[in-house]
């Protein structure tokens, strides 16, 4: 199911064999992201957008400063959701005019640095508003503002929602007229509209349904806007596959829907841009966590390994990071693909609580002390979205290669 080639006996990354990749890296457990495989997952996205539609990446998705340094030369631009992460989107080297700043409570220091450093705000309260305008006044500057939409309408079929209904993210559809009447008496600069329905989401069909009604409400926002609309970021959210149960994501009817939205938009208003601003999808697959086997036993008949990794530095495969059925993340034994002696084992980490829990009963080749166990699939929501502190481990590194 990975992009990763299985093969070969050894699973490579970045054309290197993973135990000598390990020896390289010089400790496990540790983060593997393989650049060429994130340049194969842009380039693919690119040939689904339509022309003028631009791509730009979450950092929250994998913040490692060298792969938000190598993504800077792929996409067009950085979406980040903290002054942290807007510090790496300009140390990288991204145009600020090109960075959008997203994020349910901001505080003021951060929406005044985001001021300063000319980057579009989407502001996501009245409150933000307010600031933004006292900031914009106070530095001299103009703050760029798009309003982040909760839309009224709710779409199924999403991972995490994060639109519609009663939400801490974005200004209610209902109340956005208001205030973007409000916006002109500010003097902020107004540039358009951001909205973002949701993460992994698998279903073509849902994805370009609510890339169609995010136009539609955008395009009768606009009516009340202080100014033309010159800026539609429709968000990311595009989904990839876990588990055997998960189908990847068909783009053919994205694409189409994606075309009819840049069509219907240039339509109405020519300058606008539009924007897409994907984590997960762009670097997902392309990120592999390496840990080593540290014990193997057997417990009244089930095999269990147990790694010097865990849930502490890859919470999402231990099934804690917003899932609600706990269903395996691919893994494999790294150095052993193609072995022929295969079990059925548990591979376990060392925290001292039943959660830690890094493949639940899956068919492995046999492994022994010393073996690598790879988790694939890793290349998203992994180090940074993890309890690295819980129960006072070595942190975990990461490698782009
Ligand atoms: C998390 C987030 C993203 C990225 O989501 P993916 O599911 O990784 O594509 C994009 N935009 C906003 C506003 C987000 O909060």
């Amino acid at each position: 199911m990975a992009p990763f080639d299985l093969t070969r006996n050894e699973l490579h990354v970045g054309g290197l064999p993973l135990s000598l990749l390990a020896e390289r890296v010089g400790q496990t457990p540790f983060y593997a992201y393989d650049r060429a495989l994130i340049a194969a997952r842009v380039a693919a996205v690119r040939r689904v957008l339509p022309q003028g539609a631009q791509l730009h990446y979450a950092v929250k998705a994998n913040p490692m400063p060298a792969l938000v340094g190598f993504m800077r030369g792929l996409v067009d631009g950085m979406d980040v959701a903290s002054a942290g992460e807007l510090k790496l989107a300009l140390d990288a080297g991204t145009d600020a005019r090109c960075i959008g700043f997203a994020g349910p409570g901001k505080r003021d220091a951060e929406l005044r640095q985001a001021v300063a450093a000319g980057v579009l705000l989407h502001a996501e309260s009245a409150r933000e508003l307010q600031v933004l305008a006292a900031a914009a006044q106070a530095l001299g500057v103009p703050a760029r503002v798009a309003l982040r939409i909760n839309p009224d309408f709710e779409l199924r079929g999403a991972g995490m929602h994060m639109g519609g209904g009663p939400k801490p993210f974005g200004i209610d559809a209902e109340q956005a007229p208001a205030l973007l009447r409000a916006l002109a008496r500010d003097g902020l600069a107004f540039e358009g509209f951001h909205l973002y329905p949701g993460s992994q989401n698998l279903r073509a069909a849902v994805i370009a349904e609510s890339l169609q009604r995010s136009l539609d409400l955008a395009l009768r926002l606009a009516h009340d806007a202080p100014a033309p609309l010159r800026y539609l970021n429709l968000g990311g959210g595009w989904g990839i596959p876990y588990s055997a149960a998960d189908k990847p994501l068909d783009l053919a009817p994205v694409a189409d829907a994606l075309a009819q939205v840049q069509t219907g938009l240039a339509r109405a208003w020519p300058r606008a841009q539009l924007v897409l601003e994907l984590g997960r999808y762009l670097v997902g697959e392309a990120g592999i966590y390496v840990a080593r086997v540290i014990d193997r036993k057997v417990s009244r008949g089930q095999v269990f390994l147990v790694t010097d990794g865990g849930m502490h530095h890859h919470l999402a495969a231990s099934g804690n990071f917003g899932q609600v059925i706990r269903r395996n993340y691919p893994v494999v034994i790294g150095n052993r693909l193609q072995s022929p002696q295969r079990e059925t084992a548990t591979v376990v980490g060392p925290l001292c609580t039943p959660l830690d829990v890094l493949a639940d009963r899956l068919e492995l080749a046999v492994a022994q002390p010393g073996d690598l166990v790879a988790v694939l699939q890793s290349g998203a929501y992994g180090a940074t979205a993890s309890p690295q502190a819980f129960l006072g481990h070595p942190p975990c590194t990461e490698v782009l290669v």
